[in-house]
């Protein structure tokens, strides 16, 4: 076989403080990836800007007139990292054999890409990179991410542990993928639904390189509790079974108090019908919420909108550069 195309797709958003030195590695790296016929000569680093409101795209399109292996794609707004990342991969598989997908950041470690060229060329469509080492994370980001991934586990939902958004996927991979139509994307558990011989690579995740986190402690719970809504309904089962539960425990102390007054032992009882009052209250706003939230879902989805929308006045610089090689 020929030296495959490879594109490493990268999504942006406000990163102009990490871009330049982002850009610069990637390129040094792919350099070094076609000079040593690991990838062909035709790979190139795709940027997506998902609407960023600095400099990012300045930043983009200026690197894309200098070097022909840098490509940019403007998205028309924010839609997230993980849509985000799916308009990269989408666009970049028209041109390439295999996609690898990297924050801007440069957390992850560029140098087991060849890791990941070697795992594709023994076959493998699917390659994992996986953390080793969460030295970089903060502690609360560690145990909120173990937390998370154990849970979702619990709830059937196959992740592969200490994997983020580092990946390689074949054409073919990511082809399957388009198929997969939901608004609510959580690619982390999607791909490995689709089924095609995948592997892992390890390696030690760094500190961001410069900027802020575009993941704050809010974010991160909602992108946590997407995944989890996403891809399973036991909550709402559990709701169920706490309702029950209490409807249970309702029954038998209202026997019980009934019991009591009948023998004449009035209860003065405001505690513990205050407490049961809010509790019960409690317990049922957090049903009804949860419920709203897969309705939420539901809405989204029946909607039908494009998940991500290309910028109009950058779509044909887009294609040509795109068609460029
Ligand atoms: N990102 C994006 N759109 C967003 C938020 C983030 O494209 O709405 C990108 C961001 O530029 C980065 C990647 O997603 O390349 C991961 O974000 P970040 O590094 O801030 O997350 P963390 O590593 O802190 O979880
Ligand atoms: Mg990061």
């Amino acid at each position: 076989m020929n030296d495959p195309i490879l594109t490493i797709v990268v999504p942006c958003y406000n990163e102009e403080e990490v871009l330049p030195e982002t850009i610069s590695v990637l390129l040094e790296e792919i350099n070094y990836l076609i000079e040593t016929n690991i990838i062909s000569g035709k790979s190139k680093v795709l940027f997506v800007d998902d609407g960023s409101r600095d400099r990012t795209w300045s930043i983009i399109y200026k690197n894309s007139l200098e070097s022909e292996f840098i490509h940019g794609l403007k998205l028309a707004r924010n839609v997230g990292h993980q849509n985000a990342l799916l308009a990269g991969l989408i666009t970049a598989c028209k041109t390439s054999d295999c996609v690898i997908s990297i924050d801007a950041d440069l957390q992850d470690d560029v140098g087991v890409i060849k890791d990941f060229m070697q795992k594709f060329s023994d076959g493998f469509d699917i390659v994992y990179g996986v953390r080793e080492k969460r030295d970089a994370d903060k502690f609360f980001k560690k145990a909120t991410a173990l937390g998370f991934y154990k849970m979702m586990q619990r709830l059937g939902v196959n992740l592969v542990y200490n994997h983020a958004d580092f990946r390689l996927m074949s054409k073919r991979a990511v082809e399957e993928l388009e198929k997969f139509e939901e608004v609510n994307l959580f690619l982390r558990g999607i791909v490995p639904l689709l089924g095609f011989p995948s592997t892992s690579i390890y390696y030690n995740r760094k500190e961001r390189l410069a900027g802020d986190t575009k993941y704050p402690l809010r974010k991160m719970l909602s992108f946590a509790f997407e995944g989890i809504t996403s891809f399973s309904v036991t909550p709402i089962r559990f709701v169920m079974l706490v309702g029950i539960l209490s409807f249970i425990t309702s029954l038998l102390f209202g026997t019980y108090f009934i019991t009591l007054k009948f023998l004449g032992e009035t209860q003065t009882g405001w505690t513990s019908l205050i407490t049961s009052i809010w509790l019960i209250g409690g317990l049922q706003l957090i049903a009804i919420g949860l419920i709203g939230e897969y309705i939420g879902k539901v809405y989204k989805e029946s909607k039908r909108r494009p998940r991500y929308s290309i910028d109009v006045n950058t779509l044909n610089l887009t294609q040509q550069l795109m068609e460029r090689n």
